[in-house]
C-alpha cells in the first residue's frame, strides 16, 4: 500500500471561514487533537500576517511532537522566510511553505508578472527557503486554470531549485476530476524527478468536488493531500479530512493507498472543531454529519442483529462514535471519568481533573446520561478561562405568556461588577438587550441558532451566534441545559472575541509592490 500524507491546513486555510475567531489556546488545542489525529503535515498559521499568528505556529513548534509542522512565507517577500523560520525551528521536523500564482489571471491580478518572471520569483523563493531547512514545499497557486505547459515548466524548476514537495492548488474550485487526472498525468510523465519528489494537492469545494479531485490525484501518483478538518475554510471550504479519509480506508482495493490517520479520532476532531470555531454541520454531511450513520427506521431490520447491516458501507464504530455503553452518569467514579477523557484526547492534571469532577456532577443532577459531546463541552468551556472584558455572573429572566419578558444580568465589565435589567420581546431578546447595554457594545446579530448537544429533553443547548460589527464578524457559543442561559453565554463569549480582533496588531506593514496577499 502506498501512505498518503495528509497535510492539514485547518487552523490556517480553514480558519478563512467567515467569522471564526479563535483565541491562542484554542488553536494549540485544536493543533494538538490534530497530532492525534495523526495528520502528518500540520500548518497553524501565516507566521508573518500577524503577532498572533507569529505566537500561535511557534507555540505549537514548540509544545506539539508528531507531524511535520509546516509556515506558509509569499515567494516574494524575503523577510516571510526569516519569519516564518523564527516560528518553526523549534519543531522536531520543521518545512517551510512557500507559493506563487501561475494562472494568468491570479498572476496579472496579484503578481503583476508574466509567466517566465513568476518562474524566476519561485526559483530564487525556493532558494532561500532552503537556506533555511531541507524540507521546502512550493505551491503552485491557481494550477488548474493556468497553461499546462506554465504548469510543467514552473514544476520543473522549482524541483531543480530543491522542491521536495509541489502542491497543486485548485484555489478557486473549478477543476473536475479529469482535469486533475490530465494535469498530475502531464507531470508524471514531464518531469524526471516525479517519484521522488511528494506531489501534492490543494481543493476548494466549491463544485462539491474536492474529495473527488483529491482522490483523482492520488489516482495519478500524488501522495500528499491538504485538506481541513470538516472541510471548513473560505467559501465552500477545502476538501474534508474525514471524507477524504474515509473513502481512502473503505476503497482501498480501488486507491491501493492509505492513510496514517487514526480513525477513532475522527469524530472528538470534528466535534471539537465544530465546536471552537462555531461552523455547524449540515446533518447529511458525509461521515461525521448527525444523520451520516442514522438509518430510518422503514429500513428492513434483520433477525440476527449480529449480522453487519448490508447498507453499511463504513463501521461507524471505527471513527470514535460513542457506544451506548460507554455513557456515563451519576454514578461515575473519578477513575471512570479520567479514564474516558483520555480516551477522548484529554490529559487532565489531577487539580484539573478534580475541577471537571465537580462540574461533571452537577450536570449529572440534570440529566441523566452524560455524553461524549458533554464531557468535552464541560472541559473545554473550562479551558477558556483566559482573562476576557467581559464575564457574565448571573442571570435571572422571567417570560411567560402573561408578563412582559424581562432580564436581570449581573456582569463584570472590564473588572467592574456591575447590574442591570430590561425588557424584551422574548427572554433571550431581553437578555440580549440588558447584555448589550452594559457592554456598550451595538453589533448585530446576524445569526442565531439554538440545537441540542445530545438527544433527551434534558440535554444540554448549545447556541451558535453571529455577530457584526463594522468590518468584523465573529461567532460566538454557549451551552447550558437551560436554553436562555446558554443564549447570554453565547453572546457574551462573541462580544468578547469582537474585543480581541479589534486589537489585533499586524507586525508586517504590505508595502505597494509586493502587496498581494496569500491567496491560496
Ligand atoms: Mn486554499
Amino acid at each position: 500500500m502506498r501512505q498518503v500524507l495528509i497535510f492539514d491546513t485547518t487552523l490556517r486555510d480553514g480558519l478563512k471561514s467567515p467569522g471564526t475567531i479563535l483565541t491562542i489556546e484554542e488553536k494549540v488545542r485544536i493543533a494538538s487533537q490534530l497530532a492525534r489525529l495523526n495528520v502528518d503535515v500540520l500548518e497553524v498559521g501565516f507566521p508573518a500576517a500577524s503577532q498572533e499568528q507569529y505566537a500561535v505556529v511557534e507555540r505549537v513548534s514548540r509544545e506539539i511532537s508528531g507531524p511535520i509542522i509546516t509556515a506558509l512565507a509569499r515567494a516574494t517577500n524575503p523577510r516571510d522566510f526569516e519569519i516564518a523560520w523564527k516560528t518553526i525551528r523549534a519543531s522536531e521536523r520543521p518545512r517551510l511553505h512557500t507559493f506563487a500564482p501561475i494562472s494568468k489571471e491570479y498572476r496579472e491580478h496579484f503578481l503583476k508578472k508574466d509567466a517566465h518572471q513568476a518562474v524566476e520569483i519561485s526559483v530564487a523563493a525556493v532558494k532561500t527557503a532552503r537556506k533555511y531547512t531541507p524540507d521546502v514545499e512550493f505551491s503552485l497557486v491557481d494550477a488548474f486554470r493556468a497553461d499546462p505547459k506554465e504548469v510543467l515548466e514552473m514544476v520543473r524548476s522549482v524541483v531543480d531549485a530543491g522542491a521536495t514537495v509541489v502542491n497543486l492548488a485548485d484555489t478557486v474550485g473549478r477543476a473536475t476530476p479529469s482535469d486533475v487526472a490530465v494535469l498530475f498525468r502531464l507531470l508524471r510523465e514531464g518531469i524526471d524527478q516525479f517519484g521522488n519528489v511528494t506531489f501534492s494537492i490543494h481543493c476548494h469545494n466549491d463544485l462539491g468536488m474536492a474529495v473527488s479531485n483529491s482522490l483523482a490525484a492520488v489516482m495519478e501518483g500524488a501522495t500528499q493531500v491538504h485538506c481541513t478538518v470538516n472541510g471548513i475554510g473560505e467559501r465552500a471550504g477545502n476538501t474534508p479530512l474525514e471524507e477524504l479519509v474515509a473513502a481512502l480506508s473503505t476503497r482501498s482495493d480501488l486507491f491501493g493507498a492509505e492513510s496514517r490517520i487514526h480513525l477513532d479520532q475522527i469524530y472528538p476532531s470534528s466535534r471539537l472543531v465544530r465546536r471552537l470555531t462555531g461552523v455547524n454541520l449540515q446533518p447529511h454531511k458525509p461521515v461525521v454529519g448527525s444523520n451520516a450513520f442514522f438509518y430510518a427506521s422503514d429500513v428492513p431490520q434483520f433477525a440476527d442483529a449480529t449480522d453487519k447491516p448490508p447498507y453499511e458501507i463504513m463501521h461507524p464504530e471505527k471513527l470514535g462514535i460513542q457506544k451506548t455503553g460507554e455513557l456515563l452518569s451519576s454514578r461515575t467514579t473519578l477513575a471512570e471519568l479520567r479514564n474516558r477523557f483520555e480516551e477522548l484526547g484529554y490529559d487532565l492534571s489531577s487539580e484539573r481533573l478534580q475541577e471537571c469532577y465537580s462540574a461533571f456532577q452537577e450536570l449529572a443532577m440534570k440529566k441523566e446520561q452524560i455524553f461524549d459531546a458533554d464531557l468535552e463541552l464541560l472541559v473545554n468551556t473550562m479551558a477558556v478561562m483566559e482573562p476576557a472584558p467581559f464575564n457574565l455572573l448571573y442571570l435571572k429572566v422571567n417570560a411567560g405568556s402573561i408578563s412582559v419578558p424581562n432580564a436581570t444580568v449581573q456582569m463584570e465589565v472590564n473588572g467592574e461588577v456591575l447590574q442591570d435589567s430590561g425588557f424584551g420581546h422574548g427572554p433571550v431578546d431581553a437578555a440580549f438587550k440588558t447584555i448589550m447595554k452594559m457592554t456598550r457594545r451595538q453589533p448585530r446579530l446576524v445569526r442565531y441558532s439554538v440545537g441540542a448537544v445530545t438527544p433527551g429533553t434534558d440535554a444540554q443547548g448549545e447556541v451558535s451566534i453571529r455577530i457584526e460589527e463594522g468590518s468584523h464578524l465573529v461567532n460566538g457559543r454557549g451551552a447550558d441545559t437551560d436554553i436562555v442561559l446558554a443564549s447570554a453565554k453565547a453572546l457574551v463569549d462573541a462580544l468578547n472575541k469582537l474585543e480581541r480582533v479589534r486589537e489585533e496588531a499586524v507586525i508586517y506593514e504590505f508595502t505597494d509592490e509586493e502587496s498581494w496577499l496569500p491567496k491560496l
